[in-house]
């Protein structure tokens, strides 16, 4: 099928939380959103809810660490839109044997590293050829300030003393990602950020968040919908991070 005119967005692990607000965000500026879930009755559920605000969302069955899940939706998007405008890479776990360096189980900073970092790097990879077909094709990958190697150097940050190692590490690696990817694709149209959306009260965090997901969204829906913004930065309301 030849790329529809329509603006395309996917977004990961979007059937609750941060993910589900910014499908929210972009589907009211008038995209249709394609909204992911690995679990098809919680992601059909969401479009569905979606889909009756008077929104253009559909459901499609996406697990980011499963090759055949990701290649699967590839397949269905080319074949369906021919494109892809927007991709933003939300899908992201935390794990009870995660914790301080120290004592961090290898097991646990693997399943964390395996979805957060290797999760967005193959469904950005899957995505390209279709991202490629846009006219302004964009990555927002959603990370965290606590990916940030310059803060957990300072010992007088705010959140300094959260130390988890395979979450904080999942982050800093897809930042990497962003940047040498933003510097790969600098020529062919592409834009890669990093979005921090702030610490948010969502299942992730058991609700312990101080921002509403509406709040936390916010600046991954304004960095998704940028057709001529910046490439390779680290970015949250208000302002640029360090890396
Ligand atoms: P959440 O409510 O727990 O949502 C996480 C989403 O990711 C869920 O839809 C979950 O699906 C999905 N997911 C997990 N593993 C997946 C996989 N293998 N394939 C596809 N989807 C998968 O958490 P959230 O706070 O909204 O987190 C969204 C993103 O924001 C994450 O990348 C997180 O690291 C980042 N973030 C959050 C905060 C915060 O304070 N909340 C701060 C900074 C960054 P299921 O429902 O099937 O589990």
């Amino acid at each position: 099928m030849s790329a529809t005119t329509n603006r395309i967005a996917l977004v990961t692990g979007a059937n609750k939380g941060i993910g589900f607000e910014a499908a929210r965000g972009i589907a009211k500026a008038g995209y249709t959103l394609l909204l992911a879930a690995r679990n098809p009755a919680a992601g059909r559920q969401a479009a569905a809810n979606l889909a009756q605000e008077g929104l253009d969302v559909r459901f499609v069955a996406l697990d980011v660490t499963r090759a055949e899940s990701i290649s699967a939706a590839a397949a269905r998007i080319e074949a369906d839109f021919g494109k892809l405008d927007v991709l933003v890479n939300n899908a992201g776990i935390t794990d009870s044997d995660d914790g301080p360096p120290s004592r961090a189980r290898v097991d646990a900073i693997e399943r964390v590293l395996s979805t957060n970092f290797l999760g967005a790097v193959a469904t950005a990879q899957a995505m390209l050829p279709l991202l490629r077909k846009s006219d302004a094709g964009r990555i927002v990958n959603v990370s965290s300030d606590l990916g940030s190697i310059t803060r957990h150097g300072d010992p007088t940050w705010k959140y300094a003393h959260v130390k988890v190692l395979g979450y904080c590490a999942s982050k800093a690696a897809l930042n990497m990602f962003t940047v040498q990817l933003a510097f790969e694709l600098n020529d062919q149209g592409i834009k890669v950020n990093s979005v921090n959306p702030g610490f948010t009260a969502t299942d992730l965090n058991a609700h312990r968040g101080q921002q509403t997901v509406k709040e936390g969204a916010a600046e991954v829906v304004r960095v998704a919908l940028m057709e001529h913004g910046p490439s390779g930065k680290f970015l949250e309301t208000g302002g640029e991070l360090v890396w």
